[in-house]
């Protein structure tokens, strides 16, 4: 089904953040020249989320200047974008085409954006809300997180994914003594590879990071001056701040109440759209199978909520949409970035490469010998490379990856 928007019509875009504000970006970009109003439940100005876990925990004041706006507050004028912060939508009938608002408002569209993202899993044990225990997804979060970092001495991250070891290092920064426990045999073992893993887990060491990996926290006692978090067999750590970074689940209330079909995300084909007609979720919350997906997923990144909000823009426009674009990433943790691009399969062959530059490295994920992904660290050309032969599947093969003779550069040929 086409739609081409006129200028009588109406976007509401329910979540300010990377997905909602690209939305109304590239609306007007393809020209529409509609009314957009656009809320979310937050009540300040939307702030980049990668921050949150890097700059602003790792140097205490970081941002305060504004540094990490998405948008100053002229650009929602200059764009004719009404805001709404501190807007939490309720209820959404397709029927009427009209959301329902905490405050009893309501608010009629005539297509709807859904980029509700998602809020981080709580901790499923006894005291896992204790308010010393802290989560990590909008600047509230951060604040309170960054606060709470002044007085103490010693935290706990539960969660060795990217976001647990970029607290992690923004900790050791600050000087707290740091422990990681993550539940499975090895840190980010459900994104990375297994050598950007290890990479990872003895960068954390060398920096005086404790990481424990296969061990779960059954409880955490709250009631002395330390939170003792009980391991199990008898084992005890004892932190002054936990942090919970055991992954996020998709903001799903008003995809249940407008009916459309969803499950871990809402369900969208490759533009997309929902099952119900007039109703789009991108970003986070958007569970697709398109492009470079494993099926139907969902992909938490920056880039997915702009590329996802570009297509869906240009497919509301009645535009073709440009095709799915590889997806990348990218982490800080102390001095090192890594970017990837492409997802690891479980059962890739991985070659290691090192790059021109003292310290860069790259890691390159092979299936049935096509390559699959690259994690470049320190490394911007093999991450610049490995993602053009990606896109345009260069053959590449592992011998030419291992092989310091290979010109990476030949990637750029077809
Ligand atoms: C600490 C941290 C670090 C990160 N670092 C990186 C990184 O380095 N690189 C990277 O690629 N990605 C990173 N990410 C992931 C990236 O930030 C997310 O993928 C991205 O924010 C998803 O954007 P979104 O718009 O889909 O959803 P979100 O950012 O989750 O925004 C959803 C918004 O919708 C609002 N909302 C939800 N429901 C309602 C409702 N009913 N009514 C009103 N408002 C509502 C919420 O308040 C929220 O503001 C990081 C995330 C975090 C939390």
């Amino acid at each position: 089904m086409t739609v081409s928007l006129s200028s009588t019509d109406h976007v509401v875009i329910v979540g300010a953040s990377h997905g909602g504000i690209s939305m109304a970006e590239q609306l007007r970009k393809h020209g529409f020249d509609g009314m957009i109003t656009m809320l979310d439940r937050e009540t300040s100005l939307p702030m980049e989320r990668p921050p949150l876990s890097k700059a602003w925990l790792a140097e205490q004041g970081a941002g305060g200047d504004g540094s990490f706006l998405m948008r100053q507050a002229e650009w929602y004028k200059e764009n004719r974008v009404e805001f709404r912060r501190g807007a939490d939508a309720v209820t959404a009938d397709p029927k009427a085409r009209t959301l329902t608002l905490s405050d009893g408002d309501s608010v009629s569209w005539d297509q709807l954006v859904l980029a509700t993202g998602a809020t981080p899993r709580a901790l499923p044990m006894a005291g896992g809300d204790d308010p010393r225990v802290h989560v990590l997804r909008v600047p509230a979060d951060a604040e309170s997180l960054s606060a709470a970092m002044t007085s103490a001495r010693s935290m706990v991250i539960i969660g060795g994914g990217y976001i647990g070891l970029e607290v992690a290092a923004s900790a050791r920064k600050r000087g707290l003594e740091v422990t990681v426990i993550e539940m499975a045999p090895r840190l980010l073992a459900r994104v990375a590879s297994p050598e950007a893993s290890a990479y990872f887990h003895a960068l954390h060491e060398s920096h005086g990071t404790g990481i424990r990996v296969g061990a779960g926290v059954q409880a955490i006692d709250t009631s002395g001056d330390a939170l003792c978090l009980d391991l199990g067999e008898g084992e005890i750590i004892r932190a002054d701040l936990v942090v919970a970074g055991i992954g996020v689940v998709p903001d799903l209330a008003l995809a249940a109440s407008s009916g459309v079909d969803h499950g871990n995300g809402i369900t969208v084909d490759d533009s997309y759209r929902t099952s119900v007609e007039g109703i789009w979720a991108i970003g986070d919350v958007a569970r697709c199978s398109g492009g470079y997906t494993r099926g139907q997923m969902r992909i938490e990144s920056v880039h997915h909520a702009q590329m996802s909000a570009e297509i869906a823009a240009a497919s509301m426009m009645g535009e073709d949409p440009k095709a799915h674009e590889v997806p990348w990433f990218w982490s800080e943790q102390y001095d090192k970035k890594l970017q990837s691009a492409g997802f690891v399969p479980a059962d890739a062959e991985v070659v290691e490469r090192k790059g021109r530059r003292e310290g860069a490295l790259s890691f390159w994920s092979f299936q049935d010998g096509a390559l699959k992904a690259v994690e470049a660290i320190g490394d911007g050309q093999a991450y610049m490379l490995g993602k053009t032969a990606l896109t345009t599947g260069h053959p590449v093969t592992p011998g030419q990856i291992a092989d310091p003779e290979f010109d990476l550069k030949s990637l750029m040929t077809r």
